[in-house]
């Protein structure tokens, strides 16, 4: 299918292509799973329903957040702060048994098409991992770099305000008609969207396609794969004045 109808191109035509910024979790790497996973386990344990659908429709949010919401729909009533942090620490005990998250397949291929292509490669993520830039500059050696990273530590509010997109234009120096991001996430499309930037969605998970449409993506990809192959396009309209 050619997802690039005649209302995306129109939209690509008016860029002034010169940065693509990514999400992280669930774009770099497939860690999703993982997260999904170790949240059903700790709500297990506390009695509370939950289903990796649900983990990812939240993908993004804080983790007390996250809790409060089910507590309140569940329970009628408050997580104490108690509960919240019990329940966080077992969600996160949980999750580092999963283990290192792979890769995703296809956005190696994805990274050097956009870096052969001339344009400059963000980071957008949540995370706040002291280690992160090492751990990226080991698996993609020469593709990212810490000035063009924004993570949890460089914003006041995460995704899904824009503040973190809006934080990464600021970075570069570009204005949203010169960027397009790519994001997996129901919060980060929202984020992205409300930026103002191009909005390519990736659904690399479970969720439904209108999940990422009804926020605002512009596009929307199965996989990495799928978008790889229409990169080509993509930034051919995005440049082409
Ligand atoms: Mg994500």
């Amino acid at each position: 299918m050619n997802r690039l109808t005649a209302q995306v191109k129109e939209k690509l035509s008016g860029l002034k292509l010169k940065a693509v910024l990514f999400d992280m979790d669930g774009v770099i790497f497939d860690s999703m799973p993982h997260h999904a996973v170790a949240w059903v386990k700790a709500f297990v344990d506390e009695g509370v329903d939950f289903n990796e659908y649900e983990a990812y429709k939240r993908e993004g949010m804080t983790g007390f957040a996250t809790i409060q919401e089910m507590f309140l729909a569940q329970k009628g009533r408050e997580a104490t702060k108690e509960e919240c942090e019990r329940i966080y620490a077992t969600k996160c005990k949980y999750f580092e048994q999963e283990g290192p998250a792979d890769v995703m397949a296809g956005i190696r291929e994805v990274l050097e098409f956009v870096r052969d292509a001339g344009l400059q490669i963000f980071i957008v993520t949540g995370s706040g991992q002291h280690s992160l830039f090492e751990k990226l500059d080991s698996l993609f050696p020469g593709i990212f770099a810490p000035e063009r990273m924004v993570t949890a530590y460089d914003v006041k509010k995460g995704k899904p305000d824009p503040e973190p997109y809006l934080m990464a234009l600021k970075k570069g120096g570009f204005s949203a008609d010169e960027a397009i991001v790519v994001e997996n996430a129901p919060l980060g499309v929202t984020s992205a969207h409300a930026a103002k930037i191009f909005t390519v969605a990736v659904n690399t998970g479970i969720l439904l396609p209108e999940d990422l449409l009804s926020k605002g993506a512009d596009v929307l990809f199965d996989d990495m794969h799928e978008f790889r192959n229409a990169l080509p396009e993509i930034i051919n309209f995005g440049l082409k004045k």
